[in-house]
């Protein structure tokens, strides 16, 4: 099987890795990739949210699956331009894409298939704003309704910062704040059968102890030792297979990844938010315990016949992955610094180019690379991510030092 990976960042890296490592796959081709895809895989250069040229290039490369790793090319309609020409895709059409591209589209399908969410109102002005916020009370819950790499979400206890937020989006969706630790969970799925991988939790603020602004993922761990036994089963049985008929009844199936976001609250857990895609560094930790080989996994859901997949198989132990920012990020990260130390198994490349001349590795993005580890259980995980981590030399670089922390220490409660 020859497989076309779209997309050029960490998550692409990870997956990268676990499709070459199938022995199913002959020959992986990314495009646009980035220096460290580059050792596994061939690098075509291509506007990755052009769906004619994907799809072109699909083409061209002989492609038997087409794996859409990023939710810009997902939203421009990419799979359905790769699946148009006859080839199988891991990724949703752009109309099922919505569910990660349209808060307010999330909302109506959490609704109508009565999924547990944040109560919530779609604002487009000043009076309607203040009036939801009053209404839900601090924290403030303020959501940009449209892509926003993660970025677009302000939660605040002050109420002037909220309504600048959302005069600045125009289109918000304006939520009650959901207390309690968050979980990832991934779902391979065909539009009707569907596959969870191991739950996971990723860490979205800059600083250590959750301070600072959001980003795109600051680090990750899985599986989850706080986690109740029953929670798989519960979010398939009133999230997940409740959001994929409610998706076919409106005529827009998704095959691909779904991911759950959860906040697990004292009334039980509750969607936060729902994507397209795999999340961003939560995949670097999935795919490091993932057994079964990943081409094949991916390529029943973009064919329709998950349903005969065996069922997945997980190496033992537990994996964290931690990230290495540019400084700046997310604000304005500073790119083209020099990096040293990533020639490593376990570095993941997010951020990072060749610079032209000496070929010298250099930053080129605001999350620059993940030091990704496996270990008996979370603390030596957490050990070795961090002594990866520590081995990169990157000028005013910045990492959370606690993730996996609380864990470890078995200091996450659920509410209630
Ligand atoms: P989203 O892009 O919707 O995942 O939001 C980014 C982050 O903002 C989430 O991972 C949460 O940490 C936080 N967040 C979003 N919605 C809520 C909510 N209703 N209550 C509490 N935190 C939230």
């Amino acid at each position: 099987m020859r497989v076309l990976l779209v997309g050029g960042g960490g998550r692409e890296h990870a997956l990268a890795l676990g499709l070459a490592a199938d022995p199913a796959v002959s020959a992986v081709v990314a495009a646009p990739g980035n220096p460290g895809i580059a050792s596994v895989a061939e690098l075509r250069a291509v506007s990755a949210s052009d769906p004619a040229a994907v799809a072109a290039l699909a083409v061209e490369t002989a492609a038997d699956l087409v794996v859409i790793g990023p939710e810009a090319p997902l939203v421009a309609g990419v799979a359905d331009a790769v699946r148009a020409k006859g080839i199988a895709v891991f990724g949703p059409s752009a109309e099922a894409a919505r569910l990660e591209g349209s808060k307010a589209f999330a909302k109506d399908v959490m609704t109508a298939a009565n999924v547990p969410t944040a109560r919530a109102y779609v604002c487009v002005d000043e009076a309607s704003t203040a009036r939801a916020l009053d209404e839900f009370g601090a924290p403030y819950v303020v959501k940009d309704d449209g892509l926003a790499a993660g970025k677009g979400v302000v939660v605040t206890d002050d109420r002037s910062a909220a309504l600048a937020h959302a005069a600045e989006c125009g289109r918000v969706v304006v939520e009650e704040f959901l207390d309690g630790p968050e979980v990832s969970l991934f779902v391979v799925t065909d539009g009707e059968a569907a596959l969870p991988l191991l739950p996971a939790q990723d860490f979205k603020r800059i600083g250590d102890g959750d301070t600072g602004p959001n980003t795109g993922g600051m680090g990750a761990y899985a599986p989850l030792p706080w986690a109740p036994p029953g929670l798989v089963d519960e979010v398939m049985r009133d999230v997940v297979h409740p959001t994929l008929a409610e998706l076919r009844r409106r005529g827009a199936p998704f095959a691909g990844l779904l991911y759950v976001g959860l906040a697990m609250t004292a009334a039980g857990p509750r969607v936060i938010e729902f994507n397209a895609r795999f999340g961003d560094p939560e995949t670097q930790v999935v795919l490091a315990l993932l057994e079964t080989p990943l081409g094949g996994l991916l390529h029943a859901a973009a064919t329709g016949t998950l349903a005969e997949h065996p069922p997945l198989r997980w190496r033992d132990g537990a994996a964290v992955t931690v990230v290495l920012a540019a400084q700046g990020y997310p604000a304005a990260p500073r790119t083209g610094d020099v990096i040293t130390g990533a020639d490593r198994e376990g570095i993941i490349h997010a951020g990072t180019a060749r610079r032209a001349g000496d070929g010298a590795l250099v930053s080129a993005g605001g999350r620059v690379l993940c030091g990704t580890a496996t270990g008996v259980d979370l603390a030596a995980a957490r050990d070795a991510a961090y002594a990866l981590v520590d081995g990169v030399g990157l000028a005013g670089s910045q990492h959370r030092t606690d993730i996996a922390a609380a864990a470890v220490d078995g200091r996450i409660t659920i509410p209630g």
